[in-house]
């Protein structure tokens, strides 16, 4: 049940005089299930390997292919469908919007869906989100009237509402205090125990631990690989 497959994945960025090799030699499988960190320092290609996974953006060397599609032979259109069925995005700066309720919010991705989600089925969809991340009883309010917190658990529920085939997670504490920050990595670890698949980029320490299996950039490059399978994990 392999999900993503990477193979030999390079991006570089062209300027006028100037070739930056974001990426280069990424191969990478991501099976249902799994829960990933990419870990390393600012400028290794941590957001630009989100952005492919996530299809914002397209490699300019290698094989990317979803559920055994190859992402290279889809026209724009195309791979926007194959994002809004397969891909929920969770950002470090929630990306709520102001003027729409918490319910409005996360029904807004849905309205795009093709073929077009029934009224009811947006509503359903909505409100189980909201109670997966116990927030039903927050639907009416507006993003600003809630904690930090609150709202990266309202941007998960709006990426949960159209059942996406994996998480793509950046950051998601940098906005929050530690005692928010814990919760909504509890909250992840939960989606994953669930059967979310996940995967996060943080250079937090005490988060990364928490992950299945630890990738680490350096200069565009993968340069460890490890995968801890948790105690609980071995119990269950
Ligand atoms: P990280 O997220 O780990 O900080 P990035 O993926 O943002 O790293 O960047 C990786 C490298 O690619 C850096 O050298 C960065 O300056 C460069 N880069 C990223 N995006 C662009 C872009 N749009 N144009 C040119 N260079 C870029
Ligand atoms: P992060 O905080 O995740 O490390 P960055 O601040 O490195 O992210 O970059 C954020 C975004 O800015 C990247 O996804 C990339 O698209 C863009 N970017 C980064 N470096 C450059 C660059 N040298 N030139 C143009 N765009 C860049």
């Amino acid at each position: 049940n392999t999900l993503i497959s990477l193979n030999n994945i390079a991006k570089v960025y062209r300027g006028q005089n100037v070739e930056t090799y974001a990426l280069k030699n990424i191969s990478l499988n991501i099976n249902q299930g799994d829960y990933i960190c990419i870990s390393g320092p600012s400028g290794c290609g941590k957001s630009t390997l989100l952005s492919l996974l996530g299809l914002l953006d397209s490699p300019t060397g290698g094989d990317y292919f979803i559920k055994d599609v190859d992402t290279k032979t889809l026209d724009m259109d195309k791979q926007a469908e194959l994002r809004n069925l397969h891909i929920g995005f969770i950002f470090q700066s929630f990306n709520l919007i102001d003027e729409l309720s918490v319910f409005d919010n996360v029904a807004l991705p849905l309205t795009y869906r093709e073929p077009a989600m029934s009224q009811n089925d947006i509503e359903a969809a909505v409100k189980q989100a909201l109670d997966e991340v116990e927030m039903g009883h927050r639907a009416q309010h507006k993003p600003n009237q809630l904690s930090g917190g609150q709202q990266q658990r309202i941007a998960i529920a709006r990426a949960l509402a159209g059942k996406p085939s994996i998480l793509l997670v950046d950051e998601p504490t940098g906005n929050l205090d530690s005692k928010n920050g814990d919760a909504v990595m509890d909250l992840l670890d939960e989606l994953n125990k669930k059967g979310t698949t996940i995967c996060m980029v943080t250079h937090d320490l005490r988060y990364a631990g928490r992950a299945k299996t630890q990738l680490k950039l350096l200069d565009g490059e993968i340069i460890s690989y490890s995968e801890a399978r948790q105690v609980s994990d071995h119990l269950a």
